[in-house]
């Protein structure tokens, strides 16, 4: 075997794989093609094998339409800065598959950040990298916490979009905090004068 066939069979395998992995997570045969540039025959009869029935129902036609809530944002978010620090910024509508499997790589690094707490499945993901490379989304860095939070100016986007969730959280905390009354009986069971009384 010639070292130019070895390494086209190489190719091939890794191609698979990658669509296997992108498959298992809910990534729709469409989507997968549009990325690994397999048959989508070939990926069809794959998801069809692994859930027992075709690939149907409506797909997001973009990222921030299922950004509607503070954690899905942070999320999303989270998952954004993971790929960045890894792929640097990528932008662009061609994917080769090294890409892909930097996609991959950080959706993994999100589920083991996010533990028990992770909201972003691996098909939504995908519409936030794909998003995030076309424009469609922004990271930016928030100038006041310095955490950087998903952007969109598009008229259909919602608040959770628009601004930074983590500042949005810490002002929560910061007015819940404020609430507790001053005459806490734990506040004072550690006053001096309380300290006092019990070293006599
Ligand atoms: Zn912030």
């Amino acid at each position: 075997m010639t070292k130019k066939r070895v390494g086209k069979d190489v190719e091939s395998i890794r191609r698979l794989n990658v669509a296997v992995t992108l498959l298992s997570g809910g990534i729709r045969p469409t989507n997968v093609e549009a990325v690994t540039r397999l048959p989508k025959v070939t990926l069809s009869e794959l998801w069809r094998e692994m859930y027992g029935r075709p690939a149907k129902g409506q797909t997001p036609t973009f990222a921030y339409t299922f950004m509607r809530s503070m954690d899905m944002n942070k999320g999303c978010s989270l998952f954004a800065t993971l790929y960045k620090n890894i792929a640097g910024n990528v932008t662009g509508d061609t994917t080769s598959l090294e890409d892909v499997e930097i996609f991959i790589r950080s959706y993994e690094r999100y589920l083991n950040m996010a533990g028990s707490g992770a909201v972003l499945s691996m098909e939504q993901a995908y519409y936030v990298w794909r998003d995030l490379r076309k424009g469609f989304i922004q990271l930016r860095p928030c100038n006041r916490c310095g955490a950087a939070y998903l952007y969109s100016a598009h008229y259909e986007a919602t608040g959770y979009v628009r601004q930074c969730q983590y500042c949005i959280t810490l002002g929560r905390v910061r007015r819940r905090v404020m609430r507790i009354p001053k005459k806490d009986p734990h506040v004072a069971m550690f006053s001096p004068k309380k300290s006092e009384d019990v070293s006599q």
